[in-house]
């Protein structure tokens, strides 16, 4: 039984971006992955964030860059008019040519892979983990000191999984002959669900209905795809797709928002959607699955280097997974509320609501006026130990703690933030309190931080 001091399972973007980094960091890497990057042509819609992501972990896409379209046409409904934005930043892509060409970064760098390859049964054995898979047809077992779990939404590593909002579940097919513009892209809201919908230079759409799946979806056969059918024709601009023939099946999905309660342990971290899932509607998956991914190898770095500091590397790595939630959550709730005629109507009014944050808070609002204002620190605000990141590893750092932070402050302008507030208790006139961080950092600075400290409710008014 071949033996391995990391293995990852997946590879999907998550999957090849950790490999990546590991790899870099030096380690001994196992990537396997059952995917052969042939599924069905499915177009995703990305942010430009993604690229630059992708070039930190030593990813070029110069030669991916014919395949990355900027739509011809947007059409948008999610107000009550149909508008066409030109500003959006959005891109798309085709989903296989795109994890493929993630994949075979990773492979040209010399990792070991097995692909197409199926993990069929994991298990821990005396800090060890032994690993069954297909590969090829015949039956294989190996071991790893390490275990990253990137396997995606359905997670071969199993634990408590947190739903985060309301069930959501996606109907997926494509479209052929439509008679539509070629690289475009569509979304529209309608009252009990919402639609997106893209094409590349390619005749093919995409269509994808996100629906409630507690209504009442009862009945035989092709419930489903009638459901689907009727949802296009009832909506303005998806109906165009009856002119043109179905390709394929349709696809359903479970695109409910959820967390893992433990996203790593000593010898185990899961990565992208192994670790949480978004809302489609922020279009921010794949993005956030890299950030994850980096982060990830970051912390398997700190654990593998000294286990003295496994610890703090794993409350980190919550923090950051709780830190991505509480912004999505926040972010697609307002891209809800904005469909403002539906308000009212039940599959929106779950969307708007917010629940708990699992950390920190959302309030925010207020701005640099007076500068002869007294203020002062709140309470709740404490000069502390926490994590952050340094060369690669997970330290231990002073930062500056408050519940209206989304993330402790650590840094400011590459200095220690203890170094520049110095002392946070007493009272201060606002000029009085820049003019001191001022003979640290520029004064330009000091304001920006003064501003952020104000919004996040950590300095308050002392009248
Ligand atoms: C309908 C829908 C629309 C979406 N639209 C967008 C969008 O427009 N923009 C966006 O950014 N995100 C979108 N997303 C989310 C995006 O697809 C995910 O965020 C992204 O795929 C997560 O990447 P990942 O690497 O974590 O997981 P995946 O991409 O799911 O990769 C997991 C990999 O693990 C492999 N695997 C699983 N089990 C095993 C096993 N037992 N053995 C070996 N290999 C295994 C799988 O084959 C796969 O290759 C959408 C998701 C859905 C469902």
């Amino acid at each position: 039984m071949h033996s391995h001091q990391i293995c990852i399972i997946g590879t999907g973007p998550a999957g090849s971006a950790i490999a990546l980094k590991l790899k870099q960091l030096g380690f001994d890497v196992l990537l396997i992955g059952q995917d052969e990057f042939s599924r069905n042509f499915k177009v995703e819609s990305l942010t430009p964030g993604v690229f630059t992501l992708l070039d930190t972990i030593g990813v070029k896409m110069d030669s991916f860059a014919a395949q990355i379209i900027r739509p011809d046409q947007v059409f948008q409904k999610w107000e009550d008019k149909t508008v066409h934005p030109d500003n959006l930043s959005a891109l798309l892509v085709d989903r296989s040519k795109f994890d493929k060409h993630i994949f075979l970064a990773a492979s040209n760098l010399g990792i070991k892979v097995l692909q197409p390859a199926k993990v069929v049964f994991l298990q821990e054995v005396d800090r060890t983990w032994e690993i069954r898979l297909i590969y090829k047809g015949k039956h294989e077992k190996i071991k790893a000191e390490f275990l990253v779990d990137a396997s995606g939404r359905k997670s071969v590593l199993k634990g408590t999984k947190k739903r985060a909002a309301a069930h959501t579940l996606a109907i997926c097919g494509s479209w052929k002959n439509t008679g539509l513009p070629k690289s475009s892209m569509m979304l529209e809201s309608t009252m009990d669900h919402w639609l997106w919908g893209g094409t590349l230079p390619t005749e093919i759409f995409n269509a994808t209905v996100f629906l409630d799946p507690d209504i009442d979806l009862v009945g035989g056969g092709n419930v489903l795809m009638n459901y689907y059918t009727s949802a296009l024709e009832k909506a303005k601009l998806f109906n165009f797709c009856q002119r043109g023939e179905p390709v394929g099946k349709i696809s359903t999905f479970d695109v409910t928002p959820y967390y893992y309660e433990k996203p790593a342990g000593h010898n185990f971290i899961k990565v992208g959607e192994a670790n949480f899932g978004l809302d489609p509607l922020s279009s921010q998956g794949i993005q956030s699955a890299i950030v994850n991914a980096i982060q990830g190898a970051i912390v398997v770095n700190t654990i593998l280097s000294d286990r003295r500091n496994s610890m703090d590397a794993l409350e980190f790595y919550k923090q950051r997974q709780q830190e991505i939630f509480v912004n999505h959550l926040e972010m697609v709730s307002k891209s809800y509320q904005e469909a403002r005629h539906w308000k009212d109507h039940l599959f929106w009014r779950k969307r708007t609501r917010i629940g708990p944050a699992p950390i920190g808070g959302w309030e925010r609002k207020a701005s640099l006026e007076v500068q002869s204002e007294m203020v002062q620190f709140s309470d709740q605000s404490r000069i502390a130990p926490t994590t952050c990141i340094i060369n690669d590893q997970v330290i231990r750092r002073m930062g500056l703690l408050h519940p209206g932070l989304k993330r402790p402050i650590v840094f400011w302008d590459n200095r220690e933030i203890d170094s520049i507030l110095d002392n946070i208790k007493g009272i201060y006139s606002i000029s009085d309190l820049i003019g001191k961080w001022s003979e640290k950092i520029s004064e330009t600075s000091s304001l920006k931080l003064f501003d952020r400290l104000r919004e996040a409710k950590v300095i308050i008014s002392a009248n």
